[in-house]
């Protein structure tokens, strides 16, 4: 089965062709999910969200594709996030959302990041630093009522107003989050408008941003100047019930490492999790859990809470196939019983999500969201970028 004179020709490794699990970019299916979120965002900017490495999919080749898509405000979590993405967004601005802290100011100056003040902390602290450096940008966090970040309502108009205030205090931008951007619903999200109108018109002059993903699809009120688009970016679900108008960017697929048989009677993996009811065939892929490809998929029962669930599936041949058993750390078991006999080999690879297996499918299946999906997708995958043709 295995042609040994090939080894030893090709000395040359390919790491894509051979991983064991591998993701496929698609940079054209998200810039233009990146347009279509600045159309739906009016008069207003669109920037990007591409904290935690672009939400998996890789903060270079992503930050690039979007800045010269045209984005020019981005966000990251952390400073050094920022500073990765200083090199392929030259002339952006970029926003750090989790704020500054002493012994990371360096870093800010030095590659022009705009640190998100979010607290009374945080105020105080930059407020020395300006003391010292003198003029340099900001941006204001306001807590509408998420209780994560965010400044208080009444101490940041207040401070709009402070005479006392540093001339060199200049904030470039006024944000708060919505709690219930993907429930379209809720009054969560009036309210939270209400709030932070009253703080934008206290800015005057100053840019503000209210949406994400979710609040972008609650209609010009929630625009204001700037908006912020994550997930529908990256093609995943940002509202609850709503058809998912993106286009799948990410592609994952792992590789089948075996196929065999087994009898009606006999269990797949641990705990005997799964009975087989009649003669299967199983093919064993290089994906588990560690992967990111979680547990809470396999079939038979996980001890969870969750009463009903379904196993999680792949897509091989054509054909949707089930999870069976429990998934373990580096592999999954696959039921391809179903699958006619020799249309599947050992090397070939299975889509765990992607353009047939919708991400949020896997994310129900495991009991949580597209976002999570993504980002667990951790370390152990080989990645490539691809830009599809014109049409
Ligand atoms: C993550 C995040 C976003 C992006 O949210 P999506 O739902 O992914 O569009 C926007 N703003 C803030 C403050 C965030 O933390």
């Amino acid at each position: 089965m295995w042609n040994m004179t090939e080894f030893s020709d090709a000395f040359e490794d390919d790491n894509f062709a051979s991983a064991g699990l591998r993701l496929t970019v698609d940079l054209t299916a998200l810039t233009e999910n990146w347009k279509d979120m600045a159309r739906h965002s009016g008069k207003a900017r669109a920037g990007a969200v591409v904290k935690a490495d672009a939400y998996g999919t890789g903060i270079e080749d992503v930050g690039e594709a979007l800045y010269l898509a045209g984005a020019r405000d981005f966000f990251v979590a952390t400073v050094d996030e920022g500073v990765t993405l200083r090199l392929y967004a030259p002339e952006a601005r970029i926003f750090v959302l989790s704020g500054i802290w002493p012994g990371t100011e360096r870093r800010f100056f030095e590659n022009d990041l705009v640190p998100v003040i979010s607290s009374e902390e945080q105020l105080a602290f930059w407020m020395l630093v300006l003391a010292d450096y003198g003029d340099y940008p900001c941006a204001l966090h306001i807590d509408t009522g998420f209780n994560r970040l965010g400044l208080a309502l009444d101490e940041a108009i207040a401070l709009a107003d402070d005479v006392s205030r540093p001339a060199s205090f200049s904030p470039m931008l006024i944000m708060s989050h919505l709690a219930c951007g993907d429930d379209h619903g809720s009054a969560m999200n009036r309210q939270q408008l209400e709030s932070f109108r009253r703080v934008s018109a206290a800015y005057e002059g100053i840019d503000s941003s209210l949406a994400a993903s979710g609040g972008i699809f609650l209609g010009s009120d929630y625009h204001f100047d700037l908006t912020r688009p994550g997930i529908s970016i990256y093609g995943a679900e940002a509202v609850n019930g709503m058809i998912n108008p993106m286009r799948p960017v990410v592609t994952a697929e792992a590789r089948i490492i075996q196929i065999r048989t087994a009898k009606a009677g006999e269990s797949v993996s641990y705990g005997q999790a799964m009975q087989l009811t009649r003669d299967s065939r199983l093919a064993i892929v290089s994906a588990g859990y560690a992967d990111g490809y979680m547990r809470s998929q396999s079939s038979g029962g996980v001890p969870l809470r969750q009463v009903v669930r379904q196993s999680g599936q792949g897509f091989l041949a054509g054909r949707m196939v089930p999870v069976a058993g429990r998934i373990t750390m580096d592999m999954t078991i696959f039921d391809i019983t179903d699958l006619q006999e020799n249309v599947v080999n050992v090397g070939d690879y299975i889509e765990l999500f992607g353009k047939n297996v919708a991400i949020d499918d896997v994310a129900r299946s495991a009991g949580t969201i597209g976002y999570e999906i993504l980002t667990s997708i951790g370390l152990r995958h080989e990645r490539r970028y691809v830009v599809e043709d014109e049409e």
